[in-house]
């Protein structure tokens, strides 16, 4: 694979992402939590409190929404954006969401502070390329049936346009394995931490698509060397719009950001961060 922007080299640094008043790829991991989608007024302020009461680092939330069929929710679109937007300022958290077009890239960055590519567009060149020429930092999702040279050379579009503000989120992948909704593909972690220097998180709730596997496997994502997580969090899973089934309850949320927290001290405390 020849990767000639992003790749690790003897004389380059570990990127470091900075975003407002958090890094991505220091020294410490980061929790990115938030709904599936924005809902409304009332739902993201809830999670935003929640997200920075526990020491997350960053809100998510999707406005709009790649759903699977057209007639499930497509999401709150600008008017989501908005309210996220003054979520995350009321509650000084950077704010990221997905961007599903080229013609929508603009618009987002006036709302949110890093682009979110989606899995179902990992290979949608004219997008990669398209944020890649701004500046907000990029978060590349794998694809869903994408090897790892493809999700890699995804993220050499982005930086061949001039943006290497990029991290890398492993999501599972499809497999045969039909238990969980995809498999969590936890050894791309050390792959890509070998070839790239660009930080890595990992999201164990599309990873796994069930609420009770979530929190083991972000902590097995940290110990694998992960620069942070990013998981749905819903004040009432049974009622979410979307993904609510592997949406994390508030105190699920309390409890694993407390125990992400410990373990990323306790690696580092031992020189076994990668
Ligand atoms: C998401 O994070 O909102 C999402 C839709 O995830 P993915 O693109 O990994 O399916
Ligand atoms: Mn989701």
């Amino acid at each position: 694979m020849e990767l000639k922007l992003i790749s690790k080299r003897e004389d380059l640094q570990r990127k470091i992402i900075t975003i407002k008043n958090m890094t991505i790829g220091g020294d410490e991991a980061v929790i990115l939590a938030g709904p599936c989608a924005i809902e409304g007024r009332e739902q993201i302020f809830k999670i935003a409190e929640r997200v920075k009461a526990w020491g997350g680092h960053m809100l998510r939330g999707g406005a709009f929404k790649p759903r699977t069929s057209p007639y499930s929710f497509q999401g709150l679109g600008e008017n989501g954006l908005q309210l996220m937007k003054e979520a995350g300022k009321y509650y000084d958290l950077p704010v990221v969401s997905e961007v599903m077009d080229t013609r929508e890239v603009a618009l987002m960055e006036n709302y949110v502070d890093m682009l979110q590519i989606g899995s179902r567009n990992m290979q949608n060149y004219r997008l990669l390329r398209e944020v890649g020429k701004g500046t907000k930092p990029v978060l590349l999702k794998r694809g869903m049936a994408a090897t790892l040279e493809d999700w890699l050379m995804a993220a050499e579009y982005i930086a061949a346009e001039g943006n290497n503000n990029i991290i890398l989120c492993e999501r599972g992948i499809r497999t045969f394995s039909s238990y969980t909704r995809n498999t969590l593909d936890l050894s791309a972690v050390p792959i890509i931490k070998q070839l790239t220097y660009l930080p890595v998180i990992v999201d164990p709730s599309h990873g796994t698509g069930i609420r009770k596997l979530v929190s083991p496997m972000a902590k097995a994502s940290i110990a694998a060397g992960a620069d942070g997580i990013m998981v749905e969090i819903h004040p009432n899973p049974e009622e979410a719009l979307s993904d609510g089934p592997q949406s994390l309850t508030f105190p699920d949320f309390e409890r694993l950001s407390g125990e992400i927290k410990e373990l990323d001290q306790f690696l580092r405390a031992k020189g076994m961060n990668y």
